[in-house]
């Protein structure tokens, strides 16, 4: 009869008749096994043990099926672990994930640790519960991995040996030596191996050469001595290393022969616990094994003298147990035994890559630190940190690398954002702020610094670096007006918020489908249901915080203007011949400081007649031509399209695609045509060094002294489907007559929602120059 079971499940093995009496002797079958042998270990005797049936169970990575032969009175325990390829290769999504959710890494090794210590554990439990354990190999030759696990358990059962005595204590009807000794005997060790190397003669005299091999492995690394304990025994004159001369089994051809067997007539073949109905040949496991079943059965053993824990006078200890005894020490010991807990001696590939990591962070760290300023930009960061991860990935090892990699890049960050961050909070031309990092009522600096022009363009100073639209489009213009005429020349200017109480406030913008519309339109003077076409009183307690722009909510006005208009005195301070002067207009290019003629012709709506236009027409008058029905006449009108780049330079465009360029003598050959009728770029490369631009700031009219208003209506678009930014939503601004006027653009162009950074498709929209017959 058989009975099969699994640890530590033992109960029904006690309804046994013969439980109380008997003395059953223990065999332990542990060690690897190959891919798709589906964990079956050894071919001859696995066959008696319910192998199979753990494939579909749950495996926490060990497991020990067992089962008894009552007939013979021996006891087979079978250890299944991840050691078992097919298992392994079952479990290995497991593990995997695993590793993803316990150590937030790919690196099997990390885990493995886990699955070693487990193996550890009960191959403890093993060496004190059985009398004989077979340690099976795949191969043909010993694997010296189980050194380290040998010496972990070594370890592990002299740190337990007390509190293993003190749980036998508890069992009933067990020996004083059993509880003094911690197990039953010592067990003795045999090794299988299931591989036989090809076109070997002489198997015996290899397997004793194996066991020479083993037993000095064995005795160097001091895992059997001859002064003390030792965990396990080898036997001093029996074979102890069976090597096996069977290829390695295909199950399925196996169990199709052997069905084919069984068909013929008289070929049902006994199959004899616990050994399988495997052809016997002259070498036989069988045979091997019953030697030292026999052996144990008889006299016990006692390998005491080359490794025994008792090398004095009396033999060691060895014993038979009953099934009842040996069954509630199981149930003792696995409690005991089986903790979650990894053993160290184990973590060798854990161990090794800790270290290692742990001696190479502080070198990486030092790298990223060498040579740093007192604070720094991210972009430096993170170039430091790339060049310490290249180091440490450089030097480096093993399962913790990720880890401690992440550490390091933890450590790195810390150390920049201790202090030592940079502000580089961008500039409204784009550059970081240079300042540590610092709370918002200091002012950023970039610390860079341009050159720049004020409104009427005759004194050049140094501009800072701009943070906000109203440094930028208001506030520099101010100052610089203190030190030129700018200040006290006539102007004209351009409405802006006019608050009639003090706790005014920026509105709050609502973007809609289309356009902005204003949240809190409480303003009591604003006319209800207006439509944009619809004049409304500007509102005196809100203001818009963008700047002025043609889809700008109606009614409200900028806190300060963008633009200037200011007037630099008579017509007659431009000259055709001489163009503009370096001491009133100084850093224009050579030859491109001129205006262009623009000849507009102004047809009268009147029927009046114009005796005295000649008068009027001061500059290239064609006179009056009476042929058509409306009086029509000539004005000619000075206009200019300056850019001004940072570097303070200046110069006129005479087309979209072309600077204005005097030839020797003086003389302009542009007219003012293209570029009063054509879209004019924003920006404009400039001669003084290859790729930058320079940005229109400013436009020059000299209007005629006849009977026209010339008018300025500038539209900017500083990007593709930007808002279109104006000075007024008042219409065209007149200009006075003779004389000579400057418009100066804003520097930066900011909407409600958005800051427009230098775009080379900005553009200012044609039309701004206009001539209209006076009233008068
Ligand atoms: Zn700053
Ligand atoms: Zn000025
Ligand atoms: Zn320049």
């Amino acid at each position: 009869m058989k009975y099969t079971f699994t640890l530590p499940n033992l109960e029904k093995l006690l309804n046994l008749q013969d439980a109380y009496n008997g003395r059953i002797l223990i065999i332990s079958l542990i060690g690897k096994s190959a891919y798709n042998l589906s964990g079956f270990k050894m071919a001859s005797i696995g066959h008696t043990l319910p192998v199979e049936a753990h494939r579909d169970r749950e495996l926490s990575e060990c497991l020990i099926d067992g089962s008894y032969d009552e007939e013979n009175q021996i006891l087979y325990l079978y250890l299944s672990s991840l050691l078992d390829t097919d298992i392994l290769i079952k479990e290995y999504k497991h593990l995997a994930e695993r590793c993803e959710v316990e150590r937030n890494c790919d690196d099997f090794l990390t885990v493995f640790d886990d699955v070693k210590s487990s193996f550890a554990r009960y191959l403890l439990l093993l060496m004190h519960i059985s009398h004989i354990i077979i340690l099976v190999h795949p191969c043909s030759t010993f694997d010296t991995n189980y050194i380290q696990y040998f010496k972990a358990v070594d370890i592990l059962s002299q740190k337990m040996f007390d509190k293993i005595s003190e749980s036998l204590k508890t069992v009933n009807n067990i020996s004083s030596d059993w509880i003094n000794n911690g197990r039953p005997c010592t067990p003795r060790l045999i090794f299988y191996f299931e591989h036989c190397p090809r076109n070997i003669n002489n198997l015996k005299k290899l397997e004793h050469n194996l066991e020479d091999k083993i037993y000095h492995i064995l005795k160097k690394t001091r895992i059997i001595s001859t002064t003390g304990c030792s965990l396990f025994a080898i036997p001093l004159n029996d074979e102890f290393v069976y090597i096996s001369e069977g290829e390695p089994s295909d199950k399925l051809f196996d169990a199709v022969k052997g069905f084919l067997l069984d068909c013929q007539p008289g070929g049902v073949t006994q199959i004899e616990a616990p050994y399988s109905n495997g052809p016997k040949s002259e070498k036989n496991f069988q045979r091997f094994l019953e030697v030292h079943i026999q052996q144990a059965k008889h006299k016990g053993f006692d390998d005491t003298v080359n490794s025994g824990r008792h090398q004095h006078s009396h033999p060691s200890h060895f014993e038979l147990p009953s099934l009842k005894v040996w069954v509630e020490v199981v149930q003792n010991l696995y409690d005991l035994i089986m903790q979650n807990k990894i053993l160290t001696p184990l973590c060798t590939d854990t161990r090794f890559s800790e270290q290692r990591c742990l001696k190479v962070l502080p070198l990486a760290l030092a790298r990223y630190q060498e040579g740093l300023p007192s604070h720094y930009a991210k972009s430096e960061h993170e170039a430091r940190l790339s060049i310490a991860l290249a180091l440490f990935r450089a030097q480096a090892r093993g399962p913790v690398f990720y880890q401690y990699a992440s550490q390091l890049e933890r450590e790195c960050q810390g150390y920049w954002e201790n202090g030592r961050q940079q502000c580089e909070t961008a500039s409204m031309t784009g550059n970081p702020c240079k300042l540590p990092k610092h709370s918002s009522d200091q002012e950023h600096i970039s610390g860079f610094i341009y050159k720049a022009v004020c409104d009427c363009g005759r004194k050049v100073g140094p501009r800072e670096d701009p943070y906000t639209a109203k440094q930028a489009n208001y506030l520099f213009y101010q100052q610089i007006s203190k030190e030129c005429q700018c200040g006290k020349l006539e102007r004209i200017s351009f409405p802006i918020f006019q608050p009639s109480i003090q706790e005014y406030k920026a509105a709050t913008l609502n973007e809609t489908e289309d356009s902005l519309s204003v949240l809190s339109d409480k303003s009591g003077d604003l006319i209800p249901d207006v439509g944009r076409s619809l004049i409304r009183q500007p509102s005196t307690t809100e203001y818009l915080p963008g700047m002025l722009t043609l889809s700008s909510p109606p009614g409200l006005l900028p806190v300060y203007s963008s633009w200037s208009l200011v007037c630099l005195g008579a017509s007659s301070l431009y000259s055709h011949n001489l163009g503009l002067s370096e001491s009133h207009h100084p850093g224009f290019l050579s030859s491109t400081n001129y205006l262009l003629p623009w000849d507009v012709t102004v047809y009268s709506k009147s029927k009046q007649n114009w005796p005295n236009v000649s008068k009027y027409t001061v500059r290239g008058r064609r006179g009056v031509h009476s042929t058509g029905t409306l009086p029509q006449f000539t004005v000619k009108v000075f206009i200019g399209v300056e850019y001004e780049c940072s570097s303070g330079h200046r110069f006129m465009l005479a087309s979209p695609d072309r600077v204005l360029k005097a030839t020797p003598g003086s003389i302009v050959k542009d007219t003012g045509h293209k570029v009063a009728e054509s879209d004019m770029p924003l920006y404009y490369p400039c001669v003084c060094r290859a790729g930058k631009f320079a940005q229109l700031m400013r436009l020059h009219v000299v209007t005629p002294k006849a009977p026209v208003h010339c008018t300025l209506s500038p539209k900017v678009q500083p990007a593709p489907g930007a808002p279109i930014f104006v000075s007024t939503l008042n219409g065209p601004i007149q200009l006075t007559r003779s004389a000579y006027w400057i418009l100066r653009l804003p520097y930066v162009y900011v909407g409600d929602k958005e800051y427009y950074n230098q775009n080379l498709s900005g553009k200012l929209l044609q039309g701004v120059f206009g001539v209209t017959e006076s009233d008068q």
